[in-house]
């Protein structure tokens, strides 16, 4: 009997992408995908360490899977990803029923290590330094209109409160032609939306210089097409524009990229996650204003408005940089929708340093903010100051007044869109009330809406929906036009 497994995940993103490919792995080994976890003859869970509620929620599930085991001795247990990779040995130390424990490095070898644990027993395996980039790997998506794409793995600074440099390691840049043939497939396979993963995306193609050395030694800066001898694997490397100007650029940018994709026949919308504000350049603004496939949306974390706090971060970026760089975004970039991340209460945030970021997030007037308390990861700088710790009444009061600030400028925001045809993609039935539809606006925004009375459009549609209403986390409309139908048809209660 085919053995059922399934994939639940803890974390951002990368996680999210993660988990894709371990439910590719393991389908193209034969098995197949479940949505209960009670009768799956697999469990993994893939996990993340940023945050503390991750490896709470890891412990609760592990401690209800423990029961369930104990009924199924035959099910198998495996737990991977950033949390995985940290404590490696703890996991299996606090729940001795899991069989595999591997890390962020090792999500290749998902599928063998699984047969590995079924014929020798349990067993933990950490790589310490990636064998290939995850990307290159079967992948099963969760939509079939959308997708990630891996431009990047790893991370080069050191954002004090921050795991993220010790569990998945130093930048390292995918070959720009990779990245387009995978853009290229995946618009093969019906997809319209990629959004361009990395932890630093702005730094992509950082590490790529070194492609200069596949180009010959007689380019010392950039390869020469004439006394090149291996120029197509430095295009594949680096990307034609680096290659066309030779000697005047050191490396592929992120602006080429976004260009490369947007031009892939079939992607109609690109996104990314995340630039960090300090190497934002103003040829990335301009790439995103001058490809119409690049989506009006950035997110550009913050973390603090306060320059001390900042400065204790070790983000690289002044407040006032930091709104320099936004308003020149907005300046370029017409329609553009912000968003951002905020940390309240790092070890030490004065009162007025929290005033610092209720200020400049007025200022900034966020479309919407992912607004998080400080939680101290441990092995990471700020964790090891307690005696700065700010308490918890503190921190939630501070919390309040900040969401207020940021609900109060997302909702104005929302508000200016009232009257406007927004293109939506479809997304599926919504998930507050399913005989309406849900669809994403080029700025990623939730639009619901009622699906007409002539057919449903599926998931991956495109449509005009006017809007006629807004809330501070989404905005409603009615349905103008369907431009494009999407290749499955929607379950959707019409009543
Ligand atoms: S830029 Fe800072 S916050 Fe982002 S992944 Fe790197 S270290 Fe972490």
């Amino acid at each position: 009997m085919t053995r059922r497994f399934i994939v639940r995940t803890f974390g951002c993103q990368m996680n999210e992408h993660d988990s894709e490919r371990i439910a590719g792995l393991l389908e193209a080994d034969g098995l197949e995908a479940t949505d209960d976890l009670e009768s799956a003859d697999v469990v993994v869970l893939n996990t993340c360490c940023i945050r503390e509620n991750a490896d709470e929620k890891l412990y609760g599930t592990l401690g209800h899977l423990k029961s369930l085991s104990d009924r199924r001795p035959d099910l198998k247990i495996m737990v991977g990803g950033c949390l995985a990779q940290k404590d490696r040995d703890l996991v299996r130390r606090k729940a001795p029923h899991v069989d595999v424990v591997f890390g962020t490095h090792n999500v290749g070898s998902a599928a063998e290590l699984l047969r590995r644990a079924d014929s020798t027993g349990p067993l933990v395996e950490i790589l310490d330094a990636a064998e290939e980039l995850p990307s290159a790997l079967p992948s099963k998506r969760r939509q079939s209109h959308s997708a990630w794409l891996t431009i990047q793995v790893g991370c080069d600074n050191n954002c004090a409160f921050c795991v993220v440099p010790s569990v998945r390691g130093r930048e390292v840049s995918r070959p720009f032609g990779e990245i387009v043939a995978e853009a290229r497939s995946l618009a093969a396979a019906g997809v319209l939306e990629v959004t361009l993963l990395g932890q630093n995306v702005n730094s992509y193609g950082r590490d790529l210089t070194l492609a200069r050395r596949r180009a010959g030694p007689e380019a010392p800066a950039g390869p020469n097409p004439e006394a090149t001898p291996n120029l197509e694997a430095a295009v594949f490397d680096a990307g034609s524009a680096w290659v066309k100007e030779g000697a005047r650029r050191a490396r592929p940018l992120f602006a080429d990229l976004l260009r490369a994709v947007g031009a892939v026949e079939g992607i109609r919308r690109v996104r990314y996650t995340s630039p960090h504000p300090k190497d934002l350049r103003q040829d990335v603004m301009q790439a995103m204003a001058e490809t119409p496939e690049v989506c009006e949306h950035l997110h550009l974390p913050l973390q603090s408005g306060s320059d001390d706090v900042l400065a204790a971060m070790h983000r690289g970026y002044t407040a006032e940089r930091y709104l320099e760089r936004l308003e020149q975004a907005r300046r370029i970039i017409p329609d553009l929708a912000v968003t951002t991340d905020i940390i309240v209460g790092f070890p030490g945030e004065t009162d007025a340093d929290f005033d610092a970021t209720l200020e400049l997030a007025a200022t900034a007037a966020y479309d919407s903010a992912y607004t998080f308390i400080f939680s101290p990861r441990p092995g990471t700088e700020a964790a090891n100051r307690p005696e700065l710790f700010i308490s918890p009444e503190v921190i939630a009061e501070r919390f309040r007044r900040l969401e207020v600030v940021v609900q109060r400028s997302a909702l104005a925001r929302h508000r200016d869109r009232i009257g406007r045809q927004e293109e939506v993609v479809v997304e599926g039935p919504s998930k507050r009330d399913p005989s309406r539809l849900t669809g994403r606006t080029r700025q990623n925004k939730l639009v619901h809406f009622d699906p007409p009375a002539t057919g449903v459009p599926a998931p991956g549609a495109l449509a005009t929906v006017l809007v006629t209403g807004a809330a501070p986390h989404h905005l409603s409309g009615e349905l103008t036009e369907v431009l494009t139908r999407g290749r499955n048809r929607i379950p959707v209660n019409v009543s």
